[in-house]
């Protein structure tokens, strides 16, 4: 027992009836076999179609040993004739996607030699993988230009079983997977493929060829694309970003690459200039704060809300004035940041202040950093670490 495949024979059937030869239960639920059918069954990297039988929906089609299995999303009471529909547009987007794969793969090896090794047709993504471990923007320019030409030229497409002994006049782009008479897709004077998918009459149905980007993985490159209504429709998202965008800059859309890299120049301009602003009121800081200091070399300080690196940037200041600095800030959490121009040492210090108030950090003699959980102990911190400076000094002279 074998299905007759409609869907081989005329890719537009939508609507066909046929008899029940065979019921079993899968893992997602109960299957039918038909003498006929134009549902086309998952393989060649093209999804299964989706429709109904006598009205329940189909989940999923298989081809095992010439039979095509339907699976059901509930048992059908039918016994006899049944009606199959095919979910069309769903059929039709796949087609798109699959005979734009044959006019993208065949201008890759015409133009370049670049093999396709693989296709995966996503309900999102379509791509193929090159063999090859590099591909450059012209090549796909090209590969696109060519496919487009093919499309606009409207060349038609024939799919026939070929006997073996005319299949070894045929140049074949893709050789057969299968043993037996094999099915050959010709796109006039372009390609030839032994393919059992479902392909429209002729190029200009595939409408259009658009690749979106590629990555190389591993020895192959991957290069994604959409056809026909995807193609379309990606157009228009990218068009309706570039309008909105332009539109946010007050310019024309052909004037959006030129008035981001003006703004990007001036966005970096304006940070240097912001940087240089915040490291002069950060100088001016450690002088006021270094005068109010007592004793005059030792500046402790809670400072709050303020960024740590703004307090790493004062504590060296005050450490190149010959000074010590013991700052903690609350945000984004509790730390403890210390430079030296002096006797403490640092790192020391900071392991000793941390480790009393659970936290972690440490560094260098002349800097360092520590961090810990509770915000309420900030003042308790900065006593300790205040404490432990004069202590160190107080076992050397006391710079100036
Ligand atoms: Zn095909």
């Amino acid at each position: 027992m074998t299905t007759e495949r409609m869907d081989l024979m005329d890719a537009r059937c939508r609507e066909f009836t046929a008899r029940i030869v065979g019921r079993r239960q899968t893992p997602a639920g109960p299957a039918v076999a038909l003498d006929r059918s134009a549902f086309y069954p998952e393989g060649g990297g093209q999804p299964g179609d989706r429709g109904t039988i006598d009205g329940v929906a189909v989940l999923d089609v298989q081809l095992d040993a010439g039979v095509v299995w339907h699976t059901l999303a509930m048992p059908l009471d039918s016994t006899d004739l049944v009606s199959g529909a095919i979910d069309g547009a769903r059929r039709l987007d796949h087609m798109h996607q699959h005979c734009g794969q044959h006019l993208l793969s065949a201008a890759f090896e015409r133009e370049f030699g670049l093999r396709t090794v693989s296709f995966h047709l996503g309900s999102s993504v379509v791509t193929i993988d090159l063999a090859t471990t590099a591909l450059e923007r012209g090549q796909v320019h090209r590969a696109e230009d060519l496919v487009q030409q093919v499309i606009g030229e409207a060349r038609p497409i024939h799919a026939r079983f070929v006997p073996a002994e005319e299949l070894a006049t045929i140049t074949l782009r893709k050789p057969p997977t299968v043993a037996g008479p094999i099915r050959v897709v010709s796109i006039a004077d372009f390609d030839h493929s032994a393919c059992g998918g479902t392909h429209p009459r002729h190029t200009a149905e595939v409408g259009a060829c658009l690749v979106r980007r590629w990555e190389r993985r591993g020895d192959v490159v991957r290069v994604e694309f959409l056809c026909g209504g995807r193609a379309w429709a990606a157009v228009r998202r990218d068009h309706e970003l570039v309008r909105r965008s332009a539109g946010r800059l007050s310019v024309a859309a052909d004037e959006l690459d030129a008035a981001l890299e003006r703004l990007v120049a001036s966005e970096a301009a304006a940070r240097t200039q912001a940087s240089m602003a915040l490291e002069r009121a950060l100088a001016s800081e450690a002088l006021v704060l270094r005068a109010a200091a007592d004793p005059p070399w030792l500046v402790a300080q809670v400072l709050r809300g303020r960024p740590v690196d703004e307090l790493r940037t004062l504590a060296r200041l005050i450490a190149t004035s010959g000074g010590t600095a013991l700052l903690l800030t609350d945000t984004p959490g509790p730390q403890l940041v210390t430079a030296s121009g002096g006797v403490p040492h640092c790192g020391q210090l900071v392991r000793q202040v941390v480790a009393q108030f659970g936290g972690r950090g440490g560094g260098r003699a002349e800097a360092a950093q520590g961090g810990f959980g509770d915000v309420g102990e900030l003042d308790a911190a900065l006593a300790l670490a205040r404490t432990l400076a004069l202590q160190m000094a107080a076992a050397w002279p006391a710079p100036v």
